[in-house]
């Protein structure tokens, strides 16, 4: 019998009963917003391209929200998964060679980092962070920056993409949360360094972290003013208040030392996940030893750090692998030139079309944001944004087969698997978008 091409109802169907049984049909609000230009269902991925069920294919720019570095369904990450999985996925007693191993990589690649735990997410990281800071400091509040995402705990969940008319206060990003957790936050605009040393003078004795993404790609890309880190270091260290780097995004994407290693300004606790495992759910929170020695499992020592899951074993033989695979091919040389290449090309597109608009980004990752021009420093920078047309944008490149998420205020990532031809096919797609926008 031949094969029947597959039909646009059957993406429907799968729509239609996701919505019955998956609130908004989709895992999380940010992937339900792929909706945004029209319904979809996406069925597999290899390399940089994603696959639909009605077999429409996408060059794909979203890369799970960062983390596939290398590109999707990558063999050697599968194999090295797959030979864990045929030891067993799971034991969840004593150590084993394989998280040793991916800790002593991550101890010796990442500046700041002395000892390690694994988790499954960067949410999972970053609660882990600040209960190890909250336990060493014997101190309740949090400072974090204007507009940025670190997880969606209460802990954290605070001041996430607020409006413009909640800028400055304590937003909760959603329903439910704890009212002590949201008091206990406090913000800061990105950026300042003034306002930085402002609040630790004020509140130094009280605090028990600073969080922050030395690079704040959750809300597109702000690059950090150098001084701004370092006063941040210095102040933190003054009132002895643990500094968190969020390195969810940027680790192993940007580089395999992180952050920290590109600009030399080094936290206390570092949290990476996406990157590190290639889309293998495998996280971890890791930093000053004295720290981290507080979840040591003994009984002077009193944080509980815990999950059945933490440490899996395919997800840290995908670590493994990643970071092997990285650091041999200088994959982050390769991805910073093609990076520059997007951005280039874009920006001359920008020009020729006169567009009102910019491109920001750091190596592998770019945003392309309509209606406001110049560098943006901080969450305020970006609050003027023309949301329909990057929407417009976003569906007449989705036409044209280029897939990233909707959300004007996130970002593209390449991968290993992208090269010239995606390149010329996407600035030939922006060229034919920006005539008509
Ligand atoms: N921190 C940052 C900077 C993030 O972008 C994210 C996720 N987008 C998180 C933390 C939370 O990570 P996860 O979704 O794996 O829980």
């Amino acid at each position: 019998m031949a094969n029947t091409p597959p039909t646009q109802d059957q993406n429907q169907s799968v729509v239609d009963r996701a919505r019955e049984v998956i609130p908004g049909g989709a895992q999380t609000g940010l992937r339900a917003q792929a909706y945004n230009t029209g319904d979809i269902a996406f069925e597999s991925a290899s390399d940089a391209t994603l696959t639909t069920v009605t077999d429409e294919q996408y060059t794909d720019y979203h890369l799970g929200f960062g983390p596939v570095i290398l590109g999707h369904a990558h063999d050697d990450v599968d194999a090295a998964a797959q030979a864990a999985i045929d030891d067993g996925v799971l034991y969840g007693a004593g150590t084993t060679p394989l998280e040793v191993e991916v800790a002593e990589r991550l101890v010796d690649l990442l500046p700041s980092v002395e000892m390690v735990n694994f988790c499954n997410s960067g949410s999972e990281a970053t609660y882990h962070a600040i209960r190890l800071a909250r336990a060493a400091t014997g101190n309740k509040k949090v400072l974090k920056f204007e507009g940025c995402y670190h997880g969606w705990h209460d802990y954290v969940d605070v001041s996430v993409y607020p409006p413009t008319d909640r800028v400055g206060e304590r937003y909760p990003e959603s329903d439910g949360m704890l009212s002590a957790a949201v008091e206990n936050t406090l913000i800061a605009p990105f950026n300042d360094p003034e306002a930085v040393n402002e609040i630790l003078h004020e509140h130094g004795d009280e605090l028990a972290a600073v969080i922050l993404e030395p690079i704040p790609h959750s809300v597109g890309c702000l690059l950090p003013r150098i001084e701004f880190l370092e006063t941040l270091r210095e102040a933190t260290a003054v009132h002895d208040v643990p500094l968190i780097f969020d390195e969810v995004i940027s680790g192993f994407r940007h580089s395999p030392h992180g952050v920290q290693g590109e600009v030399g300004v080094t936290p206390d606790l570092t949290c990476v996940a996406k990157a590190l495992g290639n889309g293998y759910p495998v996280a971890a929170v890791g930093g000053r030893a004295d720290l981290l020695a507080q979840a040591g499992g003994d009984n002077e020592s009193g944080v509980v750090i815990s999950g059945t899951y933490s440490g899996s074993l395919p997800g840290l033989a995908a670590a493994r692998e990643t970071i092997d695979t990285i650091v041999a091919n200088d994959v982050q040389a390769y991805l910073t030139d093609l990076g520059d290449r997007y951005r280039d090309g874009l920006n001359d597109l920008l020009e020729d079309h006169d567009i009102n608009g910019r491109i920001v980004g750091h190596r592998s990752i770019f945003s392309v944001q309509f209606g406001v021009r110049g560098e943006p420093h901080n969450y305020e920078d970006i609050l003027g944004l023309d949301e329909k047309r990057f929407h417009t944008f976003a569906a007449g490149m989705r036409e044209r087969g280029h897939f990233f998420t909707p959300n004007p205020y996130k970002r593209h990532h390449l991968s290993a698997a992208h090269d010239e031809t995606h390149l010329e096919s996407y600035l030939d797609a922006a060229d034919a978008v920006f005539a008509d926008l």
